[in-house]
């Protein structure tokens, strides 16, 4: 299995795609107007105390001064220990002028400011570190006590025998992951705070000293590991950071990253840009004749296996097996690469042989033990259906790169040409009765409009005669086939 991490940097956004054999297997994107500032850690100033509110005003260089509670300024209490107590006054945890290292905990909304917390917190792909607790405590929807004790005491112990401070969390994706590499991102955490706080001291007040990384260099931390073959990113200044970032860090990774200086664009190579465009079809061909319909709700994503064309009586069976086997494959992949988390209902064609069907089960298993994410097969039926479960860890790709299709609003269909007519028809009337004009100018798209002339011309006519006024058409380019307008003239 050889991987290779493919990274495309614009100043608009990154993309960065992993690569399995000359397969796309993951795809992230970060868009940079999105990114926000939750997260990043301000040398802050506090500009104004709040008694009565418990609360004070810190300006950390945004446009508008963050807000801090006094609850986000005592020292955090440990998990199971129920003395909470009476908060102290602010104003003998604060005074005005002061600076103060704080973090985003809430991206400022239209007037309102960032909210803000001296609770530091800083994440890595299996941990969050928070340097100013004591506590190490497990993700709550970790829910296997077995597991929480172990994953605890793999942290507790590192803590110990290593020579930082500071408390642990250990998130839910280290379930099931080896003590090892979950252990291994304590130093790196622990070195990363040192770093803020040797920058701390030299910064002027109301400036940012950590910001979350960018994702070229989060797709090291997260994603690189062996065995990795080549790291390629098309940006010189990205190129230079990753290898800053790696020397520091991750220093087996260094010789690893290229500069790509190609002709072609980076992710045309292994045809990853098409790859992408076909991610977002809810319709994936399989090699054979089959293909897949992945349809995605709130709820749950359902994943439908079809035969291609009709196939004679004899070889049913047999092809039936071949698509679902294929199908298998194909369906653990579009899962990674979509990302799609929660709940997913796979359905395989009907197959007789349960040797067959303990076959493409296994072959899903299999696919799916490359999944970085979570999975989990839940439930399997006599008809054929697969239940399973995906770790939700960010947006999916769907969610990331589009929107609700503003005609239909994400219902996948529009009201038919003849349905709006029929509207507007009930709208006139109801229109005639409660206003005394001469005319109404209906507006709207061109295929309303031609019905209106055509097939209902007959009907408009009655309406006319009925309201005793004249009806008037005129086609509006920008209306899409649901909006139309009646004006009173
Ligand atoms: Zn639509």
């Amino acid at each position: 299995m050889s991987e290779e991490i493919l990274i495309n940097v614009s100043p608009v956004e990154t993309r960065v795609a992993l690569v399995d054999n000359g397969v796309l297997q993951e795809l992230h994107v970060e868009r940079t107007h999105r990114k926000g500032f939750v997260g990043n850690i301000y040398k802050g100033k506090v500009v104004r105390v709040l008694p009565g509110m418990q609360a004070a005003f810190v300006d950390i260089g945004l446009e508008r001064t963050g807000f801090i509670h006094a609850q986000e300024l005592v020292p955090e209490v440990p998990e199971g220990d129920s003395k909470r107590g009476e908060l102290p006054d602010i104003r003998t945890l604060v005074r005005e002028g002061q600076a103060l290292v704080v973090q985003v905990s809430k991206d400022p909304i239209s007037t309102k400011g960032a909210r803000l917390t001296t609770h530091i917190t800083l994440s890595s792909r299996y941990l969050v570190y928070m340097p100013n607790s004591p506590h190490i405590g497990v993700s709550i929807r970790i829910d296997d006590e077995a597991e929480r004790g172990r994953l605890r005491s793999a942290v507790e112990t590192a803590v110990k025998d290593g020579d930082g401070s500071g408390g642990f969390i250990v998130r839910t994706v280290a379930e099931g992951i080896s003590a090892d590499a979950v252990v291994a991102d304590i130093p790196f955490l622990q070195k990363l705070w040192q770093d803020i706080n040797q920058k701390l001291s030299a910064l002027p007040v109301s400036s940012v000293v950590y910001e979350d990384m960018p994702l070229a260099l989060r797709s090291l931390r997260d994603l690189a590991r062996s065995p990795l073959e080549k790291i390629r990113v098309d940006s010189r200044q990205s190129w230079t950071q990753m290898r800053e970032f790696a020397n520091d860090y991750a220093p087996q990774l260094i010789n690893l990253i290229e500069c790509y200086q190609g002709e072609r664009p980076l992710l045309d190579l292994y045809g990853v840009e098409d790859e992408i465009a076909r991610a977002l079809d809810t319709r994936v061909p399989l090699k054979s004749s089959g293909y897949l319909i992945v349809e995605q709700t709130e709820a749950m994503t359902t994943v439908d296996v079809n035969t291609g064309a009709f196939v004679g009586r004899r070889n049913l069976e047999e092809t039936i097996f071949k698509t679902n086997m294929e199908a298998a494959g194909a369906i653990a992949r579009q899962l990674r690469v979509r990302n799609i988390g929660g709940i997913i209902v796979l359905d395989f064609i009907d197959m007789q042989d349960p040797e067959h069907q303990r076959q493409v089960l296994r072959t899903l298993e299999k696919a799916l033990e490359k999944d970085h994410a979570k999975t989990k097969i839940t439930g399997v039926s006599e008809l054929g259906l697969v239940e399973m479960t995906r770790k939700r860890t960010r947006e999916s790709l769907g969610q990331m790169l589009c929107e609700p299709c503003p005609v239909c609003t994400g219902r996948g269909q529009v009201k038919s040409a003849e349905t709006i007519c029929y509207e507007v028809f009930r709208e006139i009337l109801r229109e005639a009765r409660a206003y005394d004009n001469d005319k109404f100018l209906v507006l709207a798209a061109s295929v309303v409009v031609d019905r209106l002339l055509d097939e209902d011309a007959a009907y408009v006519a009655d309406l006319e005669a009925f309201i005793g006024r004249t009806i008037e058409f005129q086609v509006e380019p920008l209306f899409n086939q649901e909006q139309y307008d009646i004006v009173l003239v």
